[in-house]
């Protein structure tokens, strides 16, 4: 934020209900003032019914673009005039961009998480085993930017078995990588759509069975899983505030030293997940890194200059 908001600001925003709570104005404020930048972030509580007249305010009042958060991120893709590929088929948008009268929509929590990655992790996602815990909005999210980023094979494993099908035929279909849906934890649904029901010739090893989708683990068989991949994420809300007892059910003991582990969770910033997967050696990692690369595209898309990146960490309340 300026020192003086003058008749030049552009605006900034976050389009969310509620927003009270989130660190996206502190963020992006902190890195406009380090950088002499005339623009200003402002949340803004957009109730569902007012989305469509909200989305037609950033024109008619000029924003330079907004985030978008719970509950708009799916609905406000009929109101944008493009989409990029990435937000195209994470369905949902989180950034979106006003230039000429155009307003296009980004998906920079798909694509911050893979920043994240090469930048503050060292792990370039090109050619790798990804094992995904969830298969939810952010689940869908990293799944098609890993896979847009060159990533080789995804193993999606979720409590809805239904629902991981549906992610990995998604990324079959539309991205060079291949992708599975595995049964997890080892009970629950198992009904699967008819064209979804083939299995890997195989049986669970993903180099075989070309064209399947459905990993056929039974109990126990996620261990050798685990023990294939290069990255595991996890995606469920397991572990976090004010539930940070609770853990997802994981063999931690067939993790090994040199795999990468990202919980998406921030809050608490060391989950029970986190504890008990540094014990195997693994490198550990938290959801801030991908809550701040996600601000750090949008602000670059916006303004067209490099974020500082460390200003914007150290706005984060962790
Ligand atoms: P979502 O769309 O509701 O999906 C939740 C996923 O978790 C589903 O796959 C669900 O399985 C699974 N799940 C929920 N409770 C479970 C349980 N008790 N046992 C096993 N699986 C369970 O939520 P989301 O939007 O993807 O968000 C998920 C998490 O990611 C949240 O913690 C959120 O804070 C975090 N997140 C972090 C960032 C970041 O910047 N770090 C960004 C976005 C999201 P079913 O399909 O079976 O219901």
């Amino acid at each position: 934020m300026s020192e003086l908001i003058s008749g030049r600001t552009r605006v900034c925003g976050l389009f969310g209900f509620p927003v009270e709570h989130s660190f996206s104005p502190a963020m992006h404020n902190a890195a406009f003032r380090h950088l002499g930048l005339d623009f200003v972030y402002v949340a803004f509580a957009v109730h569902p019914r007012e989305l469509e007249r909200a989305v037609a305010g950033i024109r008619a009042l000029n924003l330079a673009g907004v985030n978008v958060t719970v509950p708009h991120k799916e609905k406000v893709i009929p109101y944008l005039d493009e989409l990029t590929a990435g937000a195209r088929l994470a369905g949902a948008v989180n950034t979106i961009v006003h230039r000429d009268g155009r307003l296009v929509g980004h998906n920079t929590d798909g694509a911050g998480f893979v920043r994240f990655l090469t930048d503050d992790a060292g792990f370039n996602p090109a050619g790798k085993r990804v094992l995904l815990l969830g298969a939810g909005g952010a689940a869908r999210a990293v799944a098609v930017h890993l896979a847009l980023s060159g990533a080789a094979q995804l193993l999606v494993a979720n409590r809805t078995l239904s629902r991981a099908a549906e992610l990995a035929a998604l990324i079959n279909e539309e991205t060079p990588a291949r992708a599975w849906a595995v049964p997890w934890p080892a009970k629950d649904d198992r009904v699967l759509p008819e064209r979804l029901e083939r299995k890997p010739p195989g049986g669970h090893d993903p180099e075989e069975g070309e064209g399947t989708f459905v990993l056929d683990t039974n109990d126990g068989k996620i261990k050798e899983l685990v023990a294939l991949v290069d990255l595991v994420v996890q995606t469920t809300p397991l572990g976090m505030h004010p539930r940070e007892d609770t853990c997802p059910d994981f063999p931690f003991n067939c993790l090994r030293p040199g795999q990468v582990v990202v919980d998406l969770v921030y809050n608490p910033p060391r989950t029970l997940f986190m504890e008990r997967a540094t014990r195997s050696g693994a490198r550990v990692y938290n959801g801030l890194g991908m809550l701040l690369y996600q601000g750090v595209l949008a602000f670059e898309l916006w303004t067209g200059e490099e974020a500082p990146v460390e200003v914007m960490r150290r706005a984060l309340p962790f």
